[in-house]
């Protein structure tokens, strides 16, 4: 697969620093397809100097105009999608279809939001004989994962540009050569050299090299609460902004009177979507006693549809995880579950039959889980479902809240206003009352744990902004 062997810094390719690499490895055939630079502190830096020097320039820019730039970076992404859904295929593993309808669908949704909200957005407002400016907080270090590779880097990209900011994106080492396919949209949609900048690398190496920048003015991080906690304690010690959206153990809270079939069923689909590599999945069903045992059945049978296959092929609904590391941990979950006392109904840690090769795991469902459980208290992170019981609406409460993560939930009842009772009770940052949508205008991101701040939508615009009061 075509790879930049240099990094996008102030509007062209440059020679990296070092002459390290980092391969790319297709997760479902265990084949390298490509290589980038692995960057080191003076890519960073010359990286983040770039953002420094265009900053002024762009956070002057009319607010229009920026949005202009955004309109024309969602053509660009629109026009090229199926090259980058390919490439999410390839280095991912996240079946085609997927991957067009989800992987860049949505990300061309959200850019296509931020080029509106630039526009519409009241950068001042009135407060008394006051004046409030709503100004761009600086230089962003943007530091994304691989499980939505596209999407990390345009909720964090997208909003930066609207607000005046400038920013220096650092994505996962799986996921690199999508990163390289933006920033080539970013060049091709006009947006002005050094507003947008690229650098692949470690994350121990590029990574915690961009968040200990001192020219980096806030520091969004996606990925695990383990480098979240890290990258917090050195935006503080530097009394830098931090943004972090961290993991998840969210709960599906199905209540009597709910359509059970329904429920179980688009908790299935969510679990396994993306191979469970989602942080906000509902990985914990909860289910009343007394409809206990028809859940755990209607589980089972919805899991072993979702038959893993390779993800080029348009009629897979699984494709394998994303390498070889997140295969074992997830299979380390699965017999831990086994090992505490879990019923395993469906799937478990062995290799899926006919997929000799590639980092594939069968669709899971554990029974009988209870709360204190390893698999029901952490992230996995793959296509495995607990199944819990609960007596009545407040313990069901206590089992959802009993967790460390509060990123998202749903819930399932008779009526809207039954679930949404519940839902307020919840301590949640998004919750689907009786199936509803994603919505990319609803602020996304987590209560506890599960992080700090707030991405999409006009939430998600503030979190790049810092405000300046005039007194008249
Ligand atoms: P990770 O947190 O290690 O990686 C996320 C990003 O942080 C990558 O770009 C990585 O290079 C960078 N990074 C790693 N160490 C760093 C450091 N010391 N300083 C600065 N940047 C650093 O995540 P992972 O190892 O790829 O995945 C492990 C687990 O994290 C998963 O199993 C899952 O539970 C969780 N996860 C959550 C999300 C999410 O969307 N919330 C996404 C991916 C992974």
């Amino acid at each position: 697969m075509k790879a930049h062997d240099g990094m996008y810094i102030d509007g062209a390719w440059r020679p990296a620093a070092g002459r390290e690499t980092i391969a790319v490895v297709n997760p479902a055939d265990e084949q390298e397809i490509g290589a980038v630079p692995a960057g080191v502190e003076a890519d960073v830096d010359a990286a983040v100097r770039a953002a420094r020097a265009a900053l002024p320039g762009w956070a002057a820019t009319a607010p229009a105009e920026r949005g202009e730039r955004l309109a024309a970076l969602r053509d660009r992404l629109v026009a090229r999608t199926d090259e980058i859904a390919e490439v999410i295929t390839a280095e991912l593993g996240s079946t085609l279809g997927f991957s067009k309808r989800v992987q860049v669908g949505v990300p061309v949704a959200v850019t296509g939001s931020y080029a509106e909200l630039a526009a519409s957005y009241a950068f001042e407002e009135k407060v008394g004989n006051s004046t409030v400016l709503l100004e761009p907080v600086g230089v962003v270090g943007a530091i994304t994962p691989w499980n939505y590779p596209l999407h990390q880097i345009t909720n964090k990209v997208a909003p930066a540009l609207a607000a005046g900011c400038t920013i220096v994106v650092k994505p996962a080492e799986d996921t690199p050569l999508t990163a390289q396919l933006f920033a080539e949209c970013v060049a091709e949609a006009g947006i002005p050299a050094g507003v947008v900048n690229l650098v692949t690398g470690l994350g121990t190496v590029a990574g915690q090299a961009l968040a200990e920048h001192p020219g980096v003015d806030l520091v969004s991080f996606t990925g695990s609460t383990a480098v979240g906690r890290k990258i917090g304690a050195i935006a503080g010690a530097a009394v830098k902004r931090v943004a972090l959206e961290l993991g998840g153990k969210s709960a599906n809270v199905i209540l009597p009177g709910a359509d059970l079939p329904k429920a179980v069923a688009v908790n299935v689909a969510d679990v396994v979507r993306n191979s469970g590599q989602s942080c906000n999945a509902l990985t914990r069903m909860l289910v009343h006693r007394d409809q206990y045992e028809e859940a755990v059945a209607l589980a089972a049978e919805e899991a072993r549809a979702y038959v893993p296959g390779d993800p080029r092929d348009e009629r897979s609904r699984l494709g394998p995880l994303v390498n070889a590391k997140q295969r074992d941990r997830v299979r380390g979950y699965i017999e831990k579950g086994v090992e505490e006392g879990a019923r395993l109904v469906t799937g478990g840690a062995d290799a899926p039959e006919g997929q000799p090769s590639g980092y594939y795991v069968s669709p899971t469902v554990f029974a009988d889980v209870t709360p204190e459980m390893t698999i029901a208290q952490e992230e996995i992170f793959g296509p495995v479902v607990s199944i819990l019981k609960y007596e009545d609406e407040d313990d069901a409460l206590r089992i959802a809240n009993g967790t460390d993560y509060g990123l998202a939930g749903a819930v399932w009842a008779a009526d809207d206003a039954t679930a949404t009772a519940f839902a307020r009770r919840l301590d949640a940052g998004q919750v689907d009352i009786n199936g509803g949508r994603f919505n990319i205008l609803a602020p996304f991101g987590g209560y506890k744990r599960s992080g700090v701040g707030r991405e999409l939508g006009a939430h998600g615009l503030a979190e790049y902004l810092q405000t300046k009061s005039l007194q008249f």
